[in-house]
């Protein structure tokens, strides 16, 4: 199965009024075909590869390529080409690879947080990334729930970067030495930004 190559379809055509047929002499019967070349994965056409075609006459079907035409009618033939534009259709893989790139994109910037939904409901082993410095982020896990207030055990060990934090969300790093919050006080940690982040196993 062929899943990638190139395709060669012709895009449009020009007229010639004042070429001359080296074949038969007739005037004005000379056409210049245009093919906009393009490749495609799985038929879905990815990127233009360039223009390409021939003149034909009409009155005797003499077909020449471009390094067989006599000098005007190579002259009209690249004058046709770069006026016939390439459809925008070629560019749909192209079109369609930039639109997935921007939604990848979008997604990780926007990527779905569950703090505030954690926040509201805690339970017991959600794990809190507490910002201690500027290059310093920690985690909290929590032990035991009550009405209006949870007790966590604070990690024993920090890390630079808030994404390392996974690094260091192991049992036995966390203390037995419990820190109690009332789930107000966690609430405003987290609009200040002390809490970056929670996590649910
Ligand atoms: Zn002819």
């Amino acid at each position: 199965m062929i899943i990638y190559g190139e395709n060669n379809p012709g895009i449009g055509f020009v007229r010639s009024d004042n070429a001359i047929c080296p074949n038969c002499d007739s005037e004005g019967t000379i056409r210049y075909e245009i093919i906009g070349k393009y490749f495609h994965i799985f038929w879905i056409p990815v990127v233009p590869s360039g223009k390409t075609g021939g003149a034909v006459c009409s009155q005797c079907d003499h077909v020449m390529h471009p390094d067989e035409m006599p000098k005007f009618i190579k002259a009209e033939f690249k004058e046709a080409k770069s006026s016939i534009p390439i459809p925008w259709w070629q560019f749909l893989g192209l079109g369609s690879l930039a639109i997935l790139i921007l939604i990848g994109q979008l997604n990780n910037r926007f990527e779905f947080s569950h703090a505030e939904e954690y926040l509201a409901h805690p339970k017991i082993d959600d794990v809190y990334t507490i910002r201690l410095a500027e290059q310093e982020y920690t985690s909290y896990r929590i032990d035991m729930i009550y009405a209006d207030s949870v007790f966590m055990q604070p990690n024993d060990y920090s890390v630079e970067k808030e994404y390392e934090i996974q690094e260091i969300d192991i049992p036995q790093f966390y203390l037995d030495t419990l820190i109690g919050f009332q789930k107000s006080e966690l609430d405003s940690l987290y609009q200040s930004g002390q809490i970056t982040e929670i996590n649910r196993p």
